[in-house]
């Protein structure tokens, strides 16, 4: 690699995503992934979506999908804007709405592919900082800054704000965008969609990839204000004018069709949430208040990081970040109740053998 090259990309700061080991089949609960299947009627679209269409392009404007999800969320379709997972929206918003000249506010304690996008756009950002239980104060996040980013719930503290702590940042912020970041929403959480009709700077990010199964898919959402929109498009376009391939737009249209499934399979999710987070606080954990497909915890009696490394040796993934404030806690998702079940087991022989 030439000089100039390395130079440039030592300033880079990668995103490090969770690990997907293949030396051996592990119960996977580091990456925050549904365990169950996406709804058959979407299995069944995508096999009639193969078997139809794949010689011709897709739609670049992906109107099908943004007509279901507008009729879905009771908004006009020039408010809404489709990408490849939400992070690929992420990576178009930061460009889109913030500068270098005044810092984007995130939690301290957040996402951290926040901080990835700000340096790799050269925008500057500044961190709030979170309460020792990692309580978000939306009073924290008033005028002077250049936008506000904001996980609901916060990822991995599992943090939700009430739909009032939302009104009380768009509100001070009324002249520079508020993305809510609503990957984990469908989880017991309240979306902050309907506030977009009084709020023109508020735009909701969401994913099919947690709570409807369709992490390997890769569609994300965008909805606000027809400018943001627009804003978004503007950026969309100078990269690629396609966007969903045939298979990610038949598949997330069928998603949407299916309400019952989605329904039932949150609810399954949210059930062995509230019997995990029971059971890892009866072994000694203290289990932050969740709304998402997570639970974070820490274990006074044992580093998180050798929990880490003993669960892993048991066939079982968490999440572990070696970073100040969270490295004594373990990001776990919430897998079905037999692998909860295998989590449960393997902590409880750990601790004893302490
Ligand atoms: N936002 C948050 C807070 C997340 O945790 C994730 C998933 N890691 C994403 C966005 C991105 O999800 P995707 O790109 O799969 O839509």
């Amino acid at each position: 690699m030439s000089r100039f090259w390395s130079e440039l990309t030592a300033s880079l700061v990668p995103y490090v995503p969770g690990e997907q080991p293949k030396d051996q089949r592990y119960i996977k609960l580091n990456t925050n992934e549904n365990p169950y299947p996406p709804s058959p009627k979407v299995i069944e679209a995508l096999r009639h979506a193969a078997n139809a269409d794949l010689r011709l392009y897709p739609d670049p404007s992906c109107d099908a999908l943004r007509e279901t999800v507008a009729s879905y969320y009771g908004l006009g379709k020039e408010q809404i804007f489709v990408g490849n997972g939400s992070d690929e929206i992420l990576a178009f918003a930061f460009p889109a709405f913030f500068t270098a000249a005044k810092p984007i506010l995130f939690p301290d304690v957040t996402y951290t592919f926040y901080p990835v996008y700000a340096q790799l756009y050269g925008l500057s950002y500044e961190t709030v900082p979170t309460d020792e239980r990692f309580v978000i104060d939306p009073q924290r996040y008033g005028a002077h800054n250049g936008g506000v980013v904001l996980p609901n719930p916060n990822a991995p503290t599992a943090r939700l704000l009430s739909i009032h702590g939302i009104k009380q940042i768009l509100d001070a912020n009324s002249d520079q965008v508020v993305i809510i970041d609503e990957a984990y929403i469908d989880f017991g959480g309240q979306s902050a969609i309907p506030l977009i009709a009084d709020y023109p700077n508020l735009l909701v990010v969401q994913t099919l990839s947690k709570s409807r199964s369709l992490a390997g898919l890769r569609v994300g959402l965008a909805m606000g204000h027809p400018d943001l929109i627009e804003g978004l498009n503007r950026i969309k376009n100078s990269f690629n004018s396609y966007t969903l391939d045939r298979l990610a737009l038949a598949g997330a249209i069928a998603s949407f069709e299916d309400q019952a499934y989605f329904e039932e399979t949150n609810r399954k999710i949210q059930a062995t949430r509230e019997r995990t987070t029971e059971a890892l606080a009866g072994i000694g954990f203290e289990v932050i208040e969740s709304q998402a497909n997570f639970v974070f915890a820490t274990c006074p009696r044992r580093s998180a990081q050798e929990l880490f490394a003993e669960l892993k040796k048991r066939g079982i993934l968490v999440r572990y970040f070696n970073k100040p404030r969270i490295d004594q806690y373990l990001r776990i998702s919430i897998g079905t109740d037999e692998e909860m079940d295998a989590l449960l087991d393997a902590l409880g022989q750990i601790l004893a053998e302490a």
